[in-house]
């Protein structure tokens, strides 16, 4: 069967009433893609300014997200972290928005919380889908986001029109909790290649290598990983990449270690060894404690010369 919301199918489904909570670094660029999509949107956010962003946008400002949720066809968040999420949910979504709205949270949050809102969400009638993002505010604001969707298969069919006017790969990750649990393994690893990636090139110029013969070596041997050749720590190796830019810009170490916090709560609640993961979690701990918070993530070069 045509996969349907609130009866409406096929290419109609193109132009909805979406609700968006959330409009800040990367729900501002978002929301305003669903508004280039064709999409009206119904924008909700605790901040003056982020409110006035998104309506210049084009997006419809409301009050309060009760107000924003009634009569759409689908809700979308994107908030800082679970605890705001769940009570977003139950308070102003879950009894507000009608039942036949697919509910979208692409927030980072943990896995349990995840559950335990789609959870109640379908005892309320409604589907909900958790599709995190990976790419960061560039992406967001260039609609080149990659989501990766935890749900029911009916659930990602409805996801995926909506998805697909704020990003470009969409991935169903498997049953509810499943988006935000291959968001934060994909993370670790990460943030473990990261710090791997600097203490190697500090190392072989250490030994007197020069980076960039390590780097078109390394690049092209078995030592090979996206945090080297991607985004490479050191500035005039490899691509442009935050190293070129003072690591102002790119991803915050704030954001990696919120990450591997919710990785290290998860890893513990399914009793999975991570010593890499871990002494990546206390490095990035560290670094964003001395003050380093908004500093790219490859930044921890510096703490390792
Ligand atoms: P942000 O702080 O810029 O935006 C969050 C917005 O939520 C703010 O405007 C805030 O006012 C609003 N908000 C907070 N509580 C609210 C509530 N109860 N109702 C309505 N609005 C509320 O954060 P961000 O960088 O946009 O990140 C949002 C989410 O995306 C986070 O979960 C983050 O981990 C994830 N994420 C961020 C990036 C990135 O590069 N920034 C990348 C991937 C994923």
């Amino acid at each position: 069967m045509e996969p349907r919301l609130n009866g409406i199918a096929g290419k109609e489904m193109m132009h909805m009433k979406i609700a968006f909570l959330g409009l800040g670094n990367m729900g501002g660029g978002m929301a305003a893609n669903l508004v280039k999509g064709g999409h009206e949107v119904h924008a909700f956010d605790l901040s003056e300014a982020a409110l006035a962003k998104a309506a210049a946008a084009g997006c419809v400002r409301h009050d309060s997200a009760r107000a924003a949720v009634q009569g759409v066809a689908a809700v979308i968040s994107m908030l800082p972290n679970g605890a705001i999420v769940k009570s977003a949910y139950t308070a102003d979504v879950i009894g507000q928005a009608p039942t036949a709205a697919l509910l979208l949270d692409c927030s980072t949050i943990d896995v349990a919380t995840a559950r335990e809102v789609a959870a109640l969400a379908a005892d309320a009638g409604y589907a909900m889908v958790d599709a995190p993002v990976s790419g960061g505010i560039a992406a967001a604001n260039a609609g080149t986001l990659t989501f990766m969707v935890g749900g029911t298969a009916q659930a990602f069919a409805l996801a995926e029109p909506i998805l697909r006017a704020m990003g470009k790969t969409l991935v169903h990750a498997g049953a509810s909790g499943a988006g935000q649990a291959a968001k934060i393994c994909n993370n670790m690893l990460l943030g473990a290649s990261m710090v791997a990636t600097c203490e190697t090139f500090t190392m072989a110029q250490k030994l007197g290598l020069d980076p960039q013969t390590f780097y078109d070596i390394a690049s092209r041997a078995s030592g090979q990983c996206w945090s080297m050749t991607s985004y490479c720590p050191l500035p005039g190796v490899g691509p442009q990449s935050p190293a070129d830019n003072g690591y102002v810009g790119g991803f915050a170490t704030a954001l990696m270690l919120k990450d591997l916090t919710l990785a290290m709560a998860a890893a513990s609640d399914v009793g999975a060894a991570v010593p890499m993961g871990q002494r990546a979690a206390e490095l990035y701990a560290a670094f964003a404690e001395a003050g380093n918070g908004g500093m790219d993530f490859s930044a921890i070069i510096g703490t390792l010369k």
